[in-house]
């Protein structure tokens, strides 16, 4: 893998700055201020999208806000509709889904993601803006979806990952009814500055056990352990090397206003003195694929920096096949920087998930 791909293979939309909730671990900086993305720029991006989507086998559009179900069905209907040949996704906290949602889904096809910690002892982070448990609300809306046949995934954030958590963890997302599920370890990122330094054997030990309660019952996807399994088989028969993608996918994020930042969502609406506002460019200037291209072709500033950090962990790293060098995001709101290597997302989400699959198929 080297260098940045200059066409992606999906966009982030931002419909509303918004969210209807204000969980603890939150990384978006503007979520209580409700800044609704223009038709304009929805216009613009599919200018650029629809041509990369015409050429390609799958495009997805991902409306990630805020909360993209706080943006209304109305705007929303009208973000979407200068696509075409897509694959809408929205990633929902689904306090918000109703019958009329599930028909909106319904009508414009549109895949669906929900956040969701597990029971409601674990849930307990996602409040809304009185601090108030939204549990009650989630399952309502995950009712609604399996009401209306409607499949979803699953996102789960874990801020104490530890050994027996993961099996109970597993087997409440098996019975949800979701097809798949993900799994974040809390990160410290944006303005969430909780340090995420966990006992790293304890991190491990739960990775270690959410894949052998997985392989006892495999009826969901779960996409980190799949993802490891893959390249722990690749690396037995020698071909770990064609695992990643030759080149870094550019994930262009559209913010409401139309400026778009490459690599990593996470730094969507923030600025530094010496990176400035993080964007490559703005739609309503410039045409997508051309911004997309020239940070590409020819990187400088944070991304040509974070370019030389991948460099670094390929020299450095012997978990680099596996991780890619992982996100630009970590790195920047870990060290303060983007050329340095080892973060705690590092730790958690790659080092010890790989090392405790592998601890499971030793014992096995
Ligand atoms: S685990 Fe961390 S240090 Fe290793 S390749 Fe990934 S980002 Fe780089």
């Amino acid at each position: 893998m080297r260098g940045v791909a200059a066409v992606p293979s999906y966009v982030i939309m931002q419909p509303t700055t918004l969210c209807n909730l204000d969980c603890a671990y939150c990384y978006l900086p503007h979520r209580a201020l409700d800044q609704p993305m223009a038709p304009v720029v929805a216009d613009a991006v599919a200018a650029s999208v629809n041509d990369w989507a015409a050429a390609a086998e799958r495009f997805s559009v991902v409306w990630h806000g805020g909360e993209p179900l706080a943006a209304g069905r109305e705007r929303l209907g009208r973000l979407m509709a200068p696509f075409a040949g897509v694959e809408h996704h929205v990633q929902t906290n689904a306090t918000l889904i109703d019958d009329a949602w599930c028909a909106f889904f319904a009508e414009h096809d549109v895949r669906v993601g929900v956040s969701i910690d597990g029971p409601a002892s674990w849930t307990a982070q996602r409040v809304n803006r009185g601090g108030r448990p939204a549990y009650d609300q989630i399952m309502r809306g995950i009712d609604t979806l399996r009401r209306h046949g409607i499949r979803f995934a699953a996102l789960c954030v874990v801020s104490a990952p530890s050994p027996g958590l993961a099996r109970q963890l597993y087997e409440f997302f098996r019975d949800l009814g979701c097809y798949a599920l993900g799994i974040n370890v809390e990160e410290q990122e944006g303005v969430n500055t909780r340090g995420c330094g966990f006992d790293g054997e304890a991190v491990q030990g739960f990775w270690r056990e959410l894949v052998g309660a997985w392989r006892s019952d495999p009826r969901i996807e779960v996409r980190e352990v799949e993802w490891a399994l893959w390249y722990a088989g690749a690396e037995l028969v020698g071909t770990a090397d064609t695992v990643l993608p030759r080149q870094l996918d550019p994930i262009p994020t559209i913010g409401r206003d139309g400026r778009v930042v490459l690599l990593s969502p996470e730094m969507a609406g923030f600025s530094d003195p010496r990176y400035g506002d993080f964007s490559s460019g703005n739609v309503l200037d410039t045409p997508l694929h051309e911004i997309v291209r020239r940070a590409t072709v020819t990187p400088d500033g944070w991304i040509a920096e974070y370019l030389t950090g991948v460099e670094a962990c390929r020299n450095t790293c012997q978990y680099f096949g596996f991780c890619g060098g992982a996100h630009a995001a970590n790195r920047y709101f870990e060290h303060g920087r983007f050329d340095g290597t080892l973060t705690n997302h590092c730790r958690n989400s790659k080092i010890h998930l790989l090392e405790g699959v592998l601890d499971h198929a030793r014992a096995s």
